[in-house]
Parts: C-alpha cells; sequence; structure tokens
C-alpha cells in the first residue's frame, strides 16, 4: 500500500531510482529544471505541463532546497516520494451530505430561492460511485441533536452577544447573528438533518457502496459543523483517522451544499496535505454566486476543480494531475 505523500520516507534509494527509470530519465549527471520538465511530461502529458509549466517550475524549485538549479541525491530523494505517491494513488471518494433535508426536506435547496436543486446530484455520484475504481468511499452525514444552535427555531435557547445586528426580535431564517458564548457567529438554518430522523437519512435512490464508511458531523449542540473533517473532541478528526489507516493520498470531493459542506471539506483536505479534486458536476449548492467563489477558493488553495469524465480519466486510466500533485510536493519535507 502506498504511503500518503506527507510521511516519512519509505523507499529505499535503490527503489527510488527505481521510480525514476519507469520513465526513462537519466539519473547519472545533473537533474536540473529541463529534466525534471522531460519527467513531469511522462507524468502529465504535454498539454498538462504546456498548461501549467509555472506549476512544474514551482515543485522543481520547492524541491531544489538549495536553489542551485539541480537536484542533488537528497532532493532527487524526495522528488521520488512525490512521485511515488503520484503514481501509486490511494483515492477516496467523499460523498458530503446527499441527505433528504437538503434535497426534499427542511433545508431543500430549492426553497433557498437560488434555483437549485439538491436531487439532480444523484445520478452523476451513482455513475461515479459505480465506474470509479476507489479505494475508499465515505458518506458524511449532517447529524444534529434537537437543540442544535445552527436552527433558527433554537434562537430563544442562547443569549445573542450585544454586538450581533441581527437581534432575536428581528432575526429570519438564513440570517447571521453573533452568539454570545465564544463570540461565534452563525448562520441560522432552519431546522435540518436532526439525528435518526427521515430529513437525516441519505437519499433513498443514492448508492451505498458495500465496505464504504460513515461519518457523521454537527453532533454537538454548540458547535457548527460544515467540513467533514470537524472534531467532536482534541485529536484527529474520525474521518482524518480513516483516511490515515488506509494511506489515502487522493481525495475527490462531491456532494450538497457546493459552498457550505462541500467547500469546507475541500479547504480542510487541502490544509491537511491531500490532494483534492471537488468533482463539479456533482455538486449543488445554495447560491450561484457563493459556488463560484468556492470554486475560486478551492483552486486558490491547490484544489482541481473538474467534471466527472476528468475524474474518472484519472481514478481509473492512470493519467494524473499536475495541479493535484502541485499541491502535495508542497507539504513533502
Ligand atoms: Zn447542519
Amino acid at each position: 500500500m502506498a504511503q500518503p505523500a506527507n510521511n516519512d520516507d519509505p523507499l529505499s534509494s535503490k527503489s527510488k531510482i527505481t521510480v525514476l527509470s519507469k520513465f526513462d530519465v537519466d539519473v547519472k549527471g545533473t537533474f536540473d529544471y529541463k529534466k525534471f520538465r522531460t519527467l513531469c511530461v511522462r507524468l502529465f502529458g504535454a498539454d498538462e505541463v504546456d498548461q501549467h509549466e509555472w506549476r512544474a517550475r514551482e515543485v522543481f524549485e520547492l524541491f531544489d532546497a538549495n536553489a542551485d538549479g539541480a537536484l542533488n541525491d537528497q532532493e532527487l530523494y524526495r522528488c521520488c516520494d512525490w512521485i511515488h505517491a503520484t503514481i501509486n494513488p490511494i483515492n477516496v471518494l467523499l460523498v458530503v451530505d446527499v441527505q433528504n433535508d437538503f434535497i426534499d426536506g427542511t433545508l431543500a435547496l430549492r426553497k433557498c430561492g437560488y434555483g437549485q436543486e439538491g436531487s439532480e446530484v444523484v445520478e452523476p455520484i451513482n455513475r461515479i460511485l459505480k465506474d470509479g475504481h476507489w479505494d475508499k468511499v465515505i458518506y458524511t452525514q449532517d447529524w444534529h441533536p434537537e437543540n442544535h444552535i445552527s436552527f433558527f427555531e433554537n434562537l430563544a435557547l442562547r443569549e445573542l452577544h450585544p454586538k450581533s445586528k441581527i437581534t432575536k426580535e428581528i432575526a429570519k431564517p438564513f440570517d447571521t447573528v453573533v452568539f454570545l458564548q465564544s463570540y461565534l457567529t452563525q448562520v441560522l438554518w432552519p431546522r435540518h438533518c436532526v439525528m435518526n430522523t427521515w430529513g437525516a437519512q441519505l437519499h433513498k435512490d443514492l448508492l451505498i457502496l458495500p465496505s464504504s464508511e460513515r461519518v457523521y458531523k454537527g453532533q454537538d449542540p454548540d458547535k457548527e459543523a460544515y467540513s467533514g473533517f470537524e472534531k467532536n473532541t482534541n485529536g484527529p478528526s474520525e474521518l482524518e483517522k480513516i483516511l490515515k489507516a488506509i494511506g489515502a493520498t487522493h481525495l475527490y470531493i462531491c456532494g450538497i451544499a457546493y459552498d457550505v459542506c462541500v467547500k469546507e471539506t475541500c479547504l480542510n483536505g487541502l490544509q491537511l496535505g491531500y490532494r483534492v479534486a471537488v468533482i463539479n458536476d456533482c455538486c449543488r449548492g445554495v447560491k450561484p454566486d457563493d459556488v463560484t467563489t468556492a470554486k475560486n477558493l478551492i483552486i486558490e488553495n491547490g484544489g482541481l476543480v473538474a467534471d466527472s469524465d476528468r475524474i474518472l480519466s484519472l481514478v481509473n486510466e492512470s493519467k494524473y494531475s499536475l495541479t493535484m500533485a502541485h499541491h502535495a510536493a508542497k507539504f513533502i519535507s
């Protein structure tokens, strides 16, 4: 099983050289950018390198720690770790919150008034579930207690901060208030995804693959939890533990809502050093403008935004993304 990109060196020098020889790259003599570029073309394809030359350049500079324009043995070994994780991916599909309440229930996207339709994600997600060669599939579920802080209906249960511009008297669903406790800024959502209710169940038509995992979030009554990486206690989150246990390298993320929980899960995954792609046509959001902002944020933070055909070619056909690999290179020490 491959190791995560940010783990300690698992390879011997000999096997590292074997990695390079697979790409017919001469390891004797100076390993300069020209040689590295040739390697990148063989790994990612000429089009990808032409289009993102700056990324190849930056990855080379990241490995060239002493900035002498060439990779010495030690620098080349780190580069080989990166190649190893690139060509031996552990691919995880994260399906975020495809739950009744976001599709047909109290927080159905279509009721939010921006023309989004949550049910449209089910068919394309089922296709990638069936057609993709996934090492692991994980479904996240918003899973709140009755007294959860994010519910508009629970506004009477807690004090607002005097600086909250929206007071209890004028607050409406979807307004943002500031709670006194922890000075917490919070959007007031209609009551949704109460644990063990129909609204919190995954949509009936969504395929549930055998040996998949579930991650529940938002169980603490006083904490919002948009990201699948959100923790209930200190230490690594449940999701992180699952990913670490299987040595996950690549996260492919889809679901609902693009501009809320999908976005936050992508950003947390990137912060942790995973190679992250969001599957654009398998997501729906609350507000189209916020979806555009979410995509830009994911890209700015090192993620790939791509449709499912491209994603399937990455996970099924041994094709590699320079964008995703570029991000991982920043985490190899
Ligand atoms: Zn929620």
